[in-house]
This record gives structure tokens, sequence and C-alpha cells, in this order.
């Protein structure tokens, strides 16, 4: 059984003590006191809420259950959560709408994988169904830096608006595609995620300025030509041998059309053609993935990938064609925004939290969001102290759970300093900057 079944929300999370601190919440000390006692009382519910959704995973688009569990969560603390129109993730709006909004994204789905966790409590209890991404902490996260949010708005604290983006269906791409369809970044300012590391010991928080994960296509190539004997290849179009100079020449060439320090790459995963030794077949096919940290290259690469493959073909004097499948934007760090999670991370998790941490070419559709809001993403230590190398997208990943207060402390923390920095100053404020 889960911990913690019982994490109703039950006020502002403010010591007593310190309601005359309450109008300074920008205050770290002020700040980090609050949350302590939201976490003295809320910490082991929200262990045991990741606990019962890491037993219950499900697959992207199928997440009801989980839908379910956050709606519960959001209604009995009086939030008014919305379900997207497929059925699963959900949106919830926290505070006044007459200042900046700044949105949060947790990802709530599973991986078809088999849990080989050795024996916890919380093992999946679904066969081939496993949150291996850590998508359960991501969930658990947001949950609770929202309610303790909630707290802040109840008093009064909240200068603009918070929204929890619970987005379906990360693992099969679509789901951030989704959430901006349903209006999900409407009135938005600002947006960050947080991912499951398992590189960061528990307390740390990876940061990174420009790209941090990389944009993931698909690229589908035919190659069609009259087909013939291999006695006579100048009669007919060599198809195997072009579709040979198009396999090695377009990665190629692709490197020398666009700036190295875009890490733009073209991989085939598949290639095939022909059937019997002396025959030259009149078809055949490549498949494979783009990955590129490059916005603009990014852009840039269908139109540069279909003009390279038909000077390729046409040398060859065979038909190709090409088909270019969006994945996931390539996700930009903006660089105040990830100065917002530093500032955070100074006032609730200790100055030494913040780690650099390397680009990589995994990818996460939260880039979607950053195709048009400003916002980062940051990677949530959640190793334990002493534990040697271990992966996500593995049936052993598991995190030390501390990651959770750790969590909800910078993402409330963040979503406070991004308000505060994009509020326009009003009243006595904007006097008082005049005379500064
Ligand atoms: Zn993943
Ligand atoms: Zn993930």
């Amino acid at each position: 059984m889960p911990k913690g079944a019982d994490m109703t929300y039950t006020g502002p999370g403010v010591m007593p003590g310190f309601e005359d601190r309450l109008p300074h919440a920008r205050d770290g000390a002020a700040l980090q006191m609050q949350l302590d006692a939201f976490l003295g009382a809320h910490e082991e519910g929200l262990i045991g809420f990741r606990r019962d959704l890491h037993m219950h995973p499900e697959l992207g688009f199928a997440e009801y259950r989980t839908t379910g569990r956050i709606v519960e969560r959001l209604e009995a603390a009086g939030l008014k959560p919305v379900v997207l129109p497929k059925g699963t993730g959900v949106i919830c709006d926290i505070g006044p709408s007459d200042g900046p909004t700044v949105a949060l994204r947790a990802d709530i789905d599973a991986l078809p994988l088999l849990d080989e966790k050795p024996d916890v409590p919380y093992r999946s209890t679904v066969e081939g169904v496993c949150h291996a991404c850590g998508h359960d902490v991501h969930t658990t996260v947001m949950l609770g830096a929202g309610l303790f949010l909630a707290g802040q708005a109840e008093a009064g604290l909240l200068p603009g608006r918070v929204r929890l983006i619970f987005q379906p269906a990360e693992e099969t791409p679509g789901g951030a595609l989704d959430v901006i369809a349903a209006g999900g970044l409407a009135g938005v300012d600002r947006i960050f995620a947080v991912h499951c590391d398992p590189r960061v010991e528990v307390g740390g928080l990876g940061l990174r300025v420009g790209p941090i994960t990389a944009a993931c296509d698909k690229v589908f190539v035919k190659v069609t030509g009259p087909g013939g004997h291999t006695a006579r290849p100048h009669l007919t179009a060599d198809l195997v041998y072009a579709l040979a100079k198009i396999v090695t020449e377009l990665p190629a060439a692709l490197s020398r059309r666009v700036d190295p320090r875009s890490s733009l790459s073209l991989v085939w995963g598949r290639i095939a053609a022909g059937s019997v030794a002396n025959a030259i077949p009149d078809d055949g096919i490549a498949e494979g993935t783009v990955r590129c940290l490059d916005d603009e290259a990014w852009h840039r690469a269908p139109d540069m990938m279909k003009s390279l493959l038909q000077s390729v073909a046409s040398a060859y004097d065979v038909e190709a064609s090409l088909e270019y499948v969006r994945g996931v934007a390539p996700t930009i760090n903006d660089a105040t925004s990830v100065q917002m999670f530093r500032d955070a991370a100074g006032q609730v998790l200790g100055e030494d939290a913040v780690v650099p941490t390397p680009q990589s070419l995994g990818g996460d559709d939260f880039g979607w969001y950053l195709e048009s809001v400003p916002g980062a993403y940051a990677r949530l230590g959640v190793r334990p102290p002493g534990a040697g190398d271990y992966d996500i997208h593995q049936g052993d990943f598991d995190v030390d759970e501390r990651c959770i207060a750790f969590g909800v402390r910078i993402m409330a923390a963040t979503a406070l300093t991004a308000l505060w920095e994009g509020r326009r100053p009003t009243g006595d404020e904007a006097v008082d900057a005049a005379l500064i």
C-alpha cells in the first residue's frame, strides 16, 4: 500500500509566527520556511502518490487512471483542473489572471518496458509497462508544487498565475502538440520543466543555457527506376548503386551544408532493395533519423535534404521521394529562464546545488513549447549518494525519493521567481524604481 493516502492541502503552509513575513515572500528565508512547513506536512503523502503512480503506469494517451488521480488531488485542494480533449492530461490554473502567467509542465506517461527492479513495494503491477523515465516523479513534483502555490494564492501571495500542465504522451511524441492545440500556452509568458537525471545526485539541479535536448525526426526515402538485368546497367538505371550513393552522400553533404555546431546528424537505420543477385530492382528504400541541436538548422533540414536527394538521384537517372516526419523540436533553454532556475535554486536548494549539465542527443517534446514561449528545462538530481552509473529507459531505473521534495522546492520557487520578475511594476513600486 502506498504511504500517506491523505495529502489534501489544508493551508498556506506558513510557519506560525511568520505570518508577518507573508507580504515579503520574495525573501528566500521566508519562502524556505514556508516550503519546510508544507513538506513537513505533505512529503510522505507525495511519496505515496508517486508510488501509487509507479505501481499503475500507463502508456501515452492511455493515462486515464493517472489523470483521475491528479484531478482528484487538485479538486480536493479547491482547484479547478480541466482534462484535455482526448481524456488524458490536465491543465490547472492557480492564482490571479491580472499578472504574468508562468507554466510548469510535467509529463505523465510511462514506457513499454518490463519493470526489472529488485523487490520494491511499488513495482509496476502492469506487465510490460514501467515508469522508467521518471514521469511519475515529475507528476508528483508538480502536484506538490501546485498545492504549495495554491496555498500561496489563497494567502494573496501569488503575484500572477501559475498554469500546471500535466502533459500526456511525451514518449510517443504528440502530447505537447495536443496541449498547445487545446490552448495550453495561451497567455503563458514563460514555461519550466524538470526531468529526472540519474547522473546528478539527489539534491542537485543540472542547468544549461542553449540546447539541452535534440530535435529528432524520421526520414523515409523511396527510390524508383525501370529495373533490368545487371548485365546492362547502362540501358536502365542502376537503382541499388544510386540508393547506396544516396545513403552515403546525404549525411556527408548535409554535414558540409550546415554549421557543425548545430550537431545535425542523419543516421540510417534501415535500407532495402532488390531480391536476387542478377536483377536490378525497380524500387528501394532507406529510413533513418535526423537529430539536431539548433533550431535554425532544424527548420532548414527538410528542404536541404530534399534538394540534395534530387541532385544525387538525377545523376543516376532514378526518381527519389522524401517523406520527412517531424518528431520533436530541439529544447533550447532561454538564458533568462535558466537564471531564474539558478536564482530559485540558490534560495531553496543551496548555492552548491546547481551543476552544469551536458547537451543530450535524446529528445523531449518540451521543445515544442519553447518554439513559441521562452523557458527552460532542468535536470533534477535523482541518484542516491554513492550509487553507480545507471540510466533512464532501463527496466531497473529508480530514484532516491528525496528528489520529490527537492523538486517541489525548485518548481515552486522558480514559478515564484518568474512571476515576480515578470510582473510589471505598479504604483509605489514604479515610483520606488524611478527614485533608484
Ligand atoms: Zn523517456
Ligand atoms: Zn522522460
